[in-house]
Order: structure tokens, then sequence, then C-alpha cells
């Protein structure tokens, strides 16, 4: 039996990239998949429509391509094949009313907009994004690395030592804000606060959470200077050039390899059971699992110190989030030409209506109005469809992870197990837009 230098249970990305690093380094590795496919959430896939291909999951790549992993791989995965789209105008948004809004990758393009919308708000808006770019060691260290881990410290201690306690205070202040409380005391124009709140949910976050202004912040400084990258031909493509890194160093990946338990000896981590009881022995075991199941299934008790278990058992999943995949024979026929060229267009009525259908998903609530969030990923990518057909996905990032009622009161509650229906009754939001009569029709 090999005993390899990592034993990597899951294939998504994180464990991708884990993969690729250590072969690059020289280590054995080992990649441990439960599906028939590898990826985790990256799959591309033809659906019902020939011709047609889909990211059914994860399409884009902004925080990828920022990231220290990328870095490292970059040369190595476009020598695989990895091959990305873009264009200038990576997201923008859309009212009931009609109006839209873009936000491009040219800073001086988005606050003359934005200062021509209201005065002051492009100004606002380039404070917000300065501020990002001068805290940069600051923020990528704390979003990227674990909160309590020596890295972060150090970089905090660095950051005390320079620049002392009142301008380090100074960061984190506003740092855990909300987004609405810097969209409300920054920015006078809707249009530009619907444009910036809905990136909050592609953090997992509402515009009420703490820190959402800087993920917010965070999020449209990242799309300035990266735009939204579509891998060409599909995400698929990335998952096939890690692949290819791995293996041409050595690396195995194993499909169908659903890992049961995790084997400890003298207190460490030595290697991997499988349900069909083969076995993976590994120097280093690192699992991309959801801590439920590290904690809860994978490592045997006598090997978890109980308040960590009970950690892990009180850890509270995010929204759930729904998709549907369009294959279209033209493209949409929006309001303003110009959006066709949009990559991720949110149709919102505006930082309220966000606001609210997360109060309500979080609530357990169908949101009466969602946010959607358009992606077209044939504004950049043309090899997803036949001539002039179109693929785009649809997603409403506000949804409850488990179903309790509907907002807007029209559905019939859900069924208990035994069958009746539940007698809990939604709160209505009185909410009601164009939007609504719109996406009915
Ligand atoms: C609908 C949707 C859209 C998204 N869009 C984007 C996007 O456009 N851009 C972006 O950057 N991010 C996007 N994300 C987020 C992104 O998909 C996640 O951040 C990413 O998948 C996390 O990668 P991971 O490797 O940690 O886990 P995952 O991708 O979840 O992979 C975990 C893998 O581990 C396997 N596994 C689990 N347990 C075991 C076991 N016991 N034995 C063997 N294998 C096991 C699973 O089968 C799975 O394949 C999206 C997520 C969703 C749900």
């Amino acid at each position: 039996m090999p005993t390899y230098d990592a034993v990597i249970v899951g294939s998504g990305i994180n464990s991708l990239v884990c993969a690729a690093v250590l072969a690059r380094r020289g280590k054995h590795v080992c990649v441990l998949e439960r599906n028939s496919t590898l990826g985790g959430c990256i799959r591309t896939e033809p659906l019902n429509a020939p011709g047609y291909l889909h990211d059914t999951l994860s399409t884009a790549h902004p925080l990828f391509v920022t990231s220290p992993g990328y870095a490292e791989l970059k040369d190595d995965l476009h020598r695989a094949g990895l091959s990305y789209r873009n264009n200038d105008t990576p997201t923008g948004v859309l009212l009931p009313d009609n109006r839209s809004l873009i936000l491009a990758t040219s800073r001086e393009r988005n606050v003359s907009t934005f200062n021509a919308l209201a005065s002051g708000d492009g100004d606002a808006y380039l404070s917000a994004m300065q501020d990002v770019e001068q805290n940069a060691g600051l923020v990528f260290s704390l979003l990227g690395n674990e909160l309590w881990s020596a890295g972060v410290a150090k970089t905090v201690a660095g950051r005390l030592w320079k620049q002392g306690v009142h301008d380090t205070v100074a960061f984190f202040s506003p740092a855990l804000m909300s987004c609405r409380s810097w969209l409300e005391t920054r920015i006078r124009s809707d249009l530009v606060r619907a444009l910036l709140a809905p990136w909050v949910l592609h953090t997992g976050l509402g515009p009420e959470s703490a820190m959402s202004a800087l993920m917010g912040k965070v999020v449209a400084f990242s799309l300035e200077a990266v735009g939204l990258p579509i891998v060409q031909g599909g995400n698929a493509r990335t998952v096939e050039a890690f692949r290819r890194i791995v293996e041409s160093r050595g690396g195995a990946f194993h499909v169908n390899a659903d890992v049961d338990d995790i084997l400890v000896e003298n207190g460490a981590a030595r290697g991997v059971r499988t349900r069909d009881e083969r076995v993976f022995m590994g120097k280093e075991i690192i699992c991309n699992v959801t801590p439920g199941q590290l904690y809860g299934k994978l490592l045997a008790p006598e090997h978890v110190p109980p308040p960590l278990r009970q950690q892990a058992m009180e850890y509270r999943y995010g929204k759930g989030n729904m998709q549907i995949h369009l294959s279209l024979s033209a493209p949409p026929d929006w309001p303003q030409e110009h959006l066709r060229d949009v990559i991720y267009l949110h149709l919102t009525s505006g930082l309220d209506g966000v606001s609210r259908a997360v109060s309500e998903a979080e609530r357990g609530l169908l949101p009466a109005e969602g946010t959607i969030c358009v992606a077209q990923p044939c504004a950049v990518d043309p090899s997803r469809s036949p001539a002039g057909g179109w693929v785009l996905w649809i997603q409403v990032p506000e949804c409850p992870r488990i179903i309790k009622g509907d907002a807007w009161e029209k559905l019939p509650p859900p069924r208990t197990a035994a069958g009746r229906r539940k007698s809990e009754s939604a709160t209505p939001t009185g909410s009601s837009t164009a939007f609504r009569a719109r996406f009915q029709t």
C-alpha cells in the first residue's frame, strides 16, 4: 500500500489548489472524491440542449485570480489549457423602472458616472476604493487566512508597529460596519446603492451583517481590478488543467472514493478508509469537507476535544441558493442593449429590496421579491452556445435553507413529515413592485 505525502479528501477548488501546490513542491499527493466526477462545485454540463454548455454551479473566478494560489500556479494552469475570457463591464443592475447602471473596470469611469448621478457619490466611492488599496495587506490577510492564525497576528502586529494604535483602530471600526450604514451615510443615489448592495449576497452576507461594508468594498475593488474572468469553454476546463498539473508530477485522483473514516495513530491522522474499505495512508491528511462531517463523522469522538465537537455541531450554514439554467435561441431583449455585455446583472428594487429578501430567507420564508442575479457567460465566451444562441443562469441567492413558508403567502404551506400542512404562517411583507408582474409574465 503506497504512503503518500498528502492524502486530500474532496476535489473542489480548495483541494485542487492544495494538490497542485504540493505536487509542484515535489510532494506525492492523492485526491479522493466521493462523486463520479472531480471538481466539487465546478461543473460544466450540456443539460438537455445539445451545443449549449452550462456552468451549473460556480462560474466566475474573480476571487481565485486574486488569490495566492493563482499567483503560484497561473503559469502551469495556462500551460495546461486554462484560458480566461473577460470584458470591461463585469456587473450591473437593472431596476423595475428600467433604470440601469454598470460597474466598469475603469475607476475613472465609475467615479464620473456615480458623480453624475448624485454629486459626491463618485468621490465617496473613490475614497472607499482608496481605503481598500491602502489597507490591502491587512484586508487580504484577514480574508485569506484563519482569523486566529500566526500570519494574521503578524500582519496586525506589523500594522500596529508601523501605524500605531489609533490608525489601526480607525481601520477596524469602519471595517465592522454594515453595508447599509456605508451606503446610507456615503452614497445618495438609489441606483448606485442598488448596484453595490447585491454583491454582499455573493459573500454569504446581507446588507445589515457586520463587516458587509468591508465585503462590499472589497468585491467592488476586485471587480474593478480583474473583472469577472470566465473560463473559455466552461469551468470544467479548470479541473482538467489542475488534473494535468498534478498527474504530470506523479499525483493520483480517485473518484467514487467516499471517505468514511480517518485513521488515527498516537494522536495523529495517518490515513483514511473509504466506504468500500479501501485504505490510503498519508503523512498528512487534508480534508476540505464541512466541519460537521470532519468532527462529527470522519474522526471518531475520542479524537475530537468535546468543545470542538460541540462547535462543529452548532455550525450554522448560510442561506440557500437556487439557479435556473436557460438555453436560448437568442440573447435576452434587455431594456438597454448594452446590458447584453454585462456578465453578472442584478435585478432588484434596490437596497431595501435586498435587505427584505435576506431577512425573509433567514426566517425560513421564500422571499416575496428575491434579488435575481443573471449570469451571461456568452457575453465573453460565444463557444458556450450554437451560433446566435445564448446561455444564462438566473440565481436567487436569498433562499431559506429550510422552507417554512413564502413571504407572499401564495403557496400552500410545506407538508410536515406526517403529511399535514404546517400551520406556521408567514409574515406578509406588503411589498410588491413591477418586478413581480414582470417575472410572472
Ligand atoms: C450555486 C453556486 C454558485 C457559485 N458560484 C461561484 C462562482 O461563480 N465563483 C466562485 O468563486 N465561487 C462560487 N461558488 C462558491 C464555490 O463553489 C465554493 O467556494 C467552492 O466550491 C468551495 O470549494 P471547496 O473545495 O471547499 O468545496 P466543494 O467545491 O464543495 O468540494 C468539496 C468536495 O468534497 C467532496 N467530499 C465531501 N466529503 C467527502 C468525503 N467524505 N469523501 C470524499 N469526497 C468528499 C464533495 O463531493 C465535493 O466534491 C458558488 C457556489 C454555489 C453553491
